[in-house]
């Protein structure tokens, strides 16, 4: 993350405090020409004719071939396909943490793919919260303060020291949201691999993301603690309203999702 990214959140005081995004009526209800409410979908992230390939010494490795992709605002979304068929890369992308060959991607009615550099980290920082297999905490940090690390990167020294007391306030109310109220000076070495996932995903909440990415999150977790992992991004989707796109090689994980998007050599098959 570079400091590019300033600014895009929490740029004001007060500090929100956890702000639940349009609750569940994602599924808008149109009541226009109808008696009975009837639900519509609106897409939040969309690709069309998305191709990436990745160069290898002489050797070009097609990923993608012409991803046409869809997630619904206020859904969870699940990617699915063989390690290697490029689920990474699609989420990648989605994220705006990289850039297609050919296609477009499109953020609401935003495009993002063609978007200069700065721009595109503000809207990352700003829109997106990702997740990690390997949760990617800072060993000498205590939980608190790695939730807290966004918001010091993207604020900058002098205006986090300004806002300190709020963005403290809120690591605590996301920490306590993913019940880890009682770890908070904990180091990532004292916890659990669930516990470390779930401090993971209240540091990608930190900056109040509209769309949660997750590549794998249950990916190093025994079933049990996936399930629990799992049950929190379900509550935060539902409470919340959060959007959530999960990169998972599990079905029965996949199965968890509102709607599912199989990669298969490089297309996608809608499930
Ligand atoms: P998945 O997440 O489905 O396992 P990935 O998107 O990580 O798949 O990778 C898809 C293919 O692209 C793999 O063959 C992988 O080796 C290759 N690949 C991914 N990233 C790179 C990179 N930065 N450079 C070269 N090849 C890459
Ligand atoms: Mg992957």
């Amino acid at each position: 993350m570079s400091n590019t990214m300033s600014d895009s959140y929490l740029t004001t005081t007060p500090v929100p405090a956890v702000t639940p995004q349009a609750k569940r009526p994602a599924p808008h209800i149109n009541t226009d020409r109808f008696d009975t409410p009837i639900e519509v979908d609106r897409p939040i992230l969309k690709t069309t004719g998305l191709y990436k390939s990745y160069r290898k010494g002489q050797h070009i490795i097609p990923v993608l071939r012409g991803v046409d992709f869809v997630a619904n605002e206020g859904r969870i979304t699940s990617i699915i396909g063989q390690s290697g068929s490029g689920k990474s890369t699609l989420l990648h992308l989605l994220g705006t943490l990289d850039v297609p060959d050919q296609g477009e991607i499109y953020f609401e009615d935003q495009r993002t793919d063609n978007l200069p550099t700065r721009q595109r980290d503000r809207l990352r920082n700003g829109q997106f919260g990702l997740i990690f297999q390997f949760y990617h905490l800072l060993p000498e940090l205590t939980m608190l303060e790695n939730v807290l690390t966004p918001a010091m990167i993207s604020h900058g020294l002098f205006k986090y020291w300004a806002n300190r007391k709020q963005l403290k306030d809120r690591a605590r109310q996301l920490l306590e949201l993913v019940g880890l109220g009682h770890r908070l000076n904990h180091k990532p070495r004292e916890l659990s691999g669930g516990e470390m996932q779930r401090t993971a995903i209240a540091r990608a909440l930190i900056s109040n993301p509209k769309v949660l990415l997750a590549d794998e999150p249950t990916g190093n977790l025994d079933r049990q603690t996936g399930r629990e992992v799992l049950n929190i991004l379900r509550k935060l989707n539902e409470e919340q309203g959060l959007t959530i796109v999960m990169v998972t090689h599990d079905q029965s994980i996949a199965d968890e999702a509102d709607s599912i998007v199989r990669l298969v050599e490089g297309c996608v098959e809608h499930v």
